[in-house]
């Protein structure tokens, strides 16, 4: 038996995670596992309910189970809510508390959504690379950020900072993951002025040598955006601090034309991942069944994979859903002028009809 805690969030976050669970019933169903789903508030509507955006339980039950599945947090209703009741914060605080260090976004494209790219064909084709996103240090988890006055002028400091043992875990990392891949791990960095981003350079290269087969390349993060969109089936695994990795992952996921498709994975140094969609709740479209579910649903193949090791079982969701796009199914965000367009249910069904 498989224990996933389930985090609808906000938004279309309830739409989407319900998707998901729909499909995961029907892996379970055909290969003859049990799922037990069992769910917990967070973000808006634990402010609402509970007075916090992570309550205790919530965070009790995520890690007493085997993986995380979350849709969204956040919306308009909440934007004014001073720091601590802002719907993000309970994101960051489960990054923390069940010690998600590593974000990883594969970025693959579908042939069949070529036209929602906003690169041109030749440039787009055949892409597929992972972003490694260190998760739980720099700038965002620094000490406490301040503003003051100095000399009769307000003056403000943020601290970017990270421990060699941290910056090693998620190279490392990286590198086990090119190893199954394409074998290029690209460091990306800013080195030619950042104190952090020489440790960073000098860990990458101590850490490559136990990878012989691995090709490092450094790349300053500048470079890299550009590269992004110039040329980006250069890439195989990406791996990056936090800050870098928000920017570049929020970037490269553009690249492929939606938001919708992409899945991500947050995994812990010792206990449960957590897995959620890279899109946000999308508060223009909740409650409107409009919201493309395939995100979510990647992302629960990506925990039977990482999280349960039932490789053949997320195979089978990856295929069904680029069956799905290649017979022409699309949700709004998808579509192109003609389309017949799918509802979130009516697309969740054609996944599961492909199973
Ligand atoms: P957040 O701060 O929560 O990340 P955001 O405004 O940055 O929110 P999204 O909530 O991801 O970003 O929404 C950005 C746009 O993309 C919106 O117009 C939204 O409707 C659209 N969008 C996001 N996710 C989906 C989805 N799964 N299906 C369809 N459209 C989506
Ligand atoms: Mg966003």
């Amino acid at each position: 038996m498989y224990r996933i805690a389930i985090l609808q969030g906000d938004g279309i976050g309830k739409e989407v995670t319900k998707g998901a669970v729909n499909i995961l019933q029907a892996i379970g169903d055909r290969f003859g596992h049990t799922f037990h789903f069992s769910y917990g508030l967070i973000g808006g509507e634990a402010i609402d309910r509970e007075g916090t955006p992570l309550p205790e339980q919530t965070l009790h039950m995520c890690k007493q189970s085997d993986a995380v599945l979350l849709g969204a947090v956040g919306g308009p209703k909440w934007d004014n809510n001073p720091p601590h009741l802002r719907p993000e914060k309970g994101l960051l605080q489960i990054r923390k508390e069940m010690n998600l260090f590593a974000n990883i976004r594969p970025v693959t494209f579908y042939a069949s959504l070529a036209a929602s790219s906003p690169l041109k064909p030749h440039v787009i084709e055949g892409a597929d690379f992972v972003i490694v996103r260190e998760l739980t240090g720099g700038l965002y988890f620094g000490k406490p950020s301040e503003r003051r006055v100095e000399k009769g002028e307000e003056v403000v400091v943020d601290t970017l900072f990270y421990k060699r043992a941290e910056i090693e875990r998620i190279i490392t990392f990286a590198f086990m993951l090119a190893q199954k891949r394409k074998k290029k791990v690209t460091s990306v960095d800013k080195a030619n002025v950042l104190e952090s981003s020489r440790m960073w350079r000098e860990v990458a290269e101590q850490v490559a040598k136990r990878f012989p087969d691995v090709q490092l390349e450094h790349m300053l993060v500048d470079n890299a955006a550009m590269q992004l969109v110039r040329s980006p089936k250069q890439f195989d695994v990406i791996v990056t601090e936090n800050m870098f990795g928000d920017i570049l992952s929020d970037e490269a996921s553009m690249l492929t034309g939606s938001l919708g498709m992409l899945p991500s994975a947050s995994l812990s140094v010792d206990g449960p991942a957590l897995y959620e969609p890279i899109h946000g709740s999308a508060p223009d479209i909740a409650g409107k069944n409009k919201a493309n579910p395939l995100a979510t649903i990647l992302s629960a193949a990506m925990m039977l994979r990482l999280s349960f090791g039932l490789t053949e079982e997320a195979d089978v969701i990856e295929r069904a859903v680029k069956q799905v796009l290649n017979a022409g199914y699309r949700t709004a965000d998808i579509a192109q002028h003609g389309d017949f367009v799918l509802s979130t249910t009516e697309m969740v069904e054609k996944v599961k009809y492909a199973i």
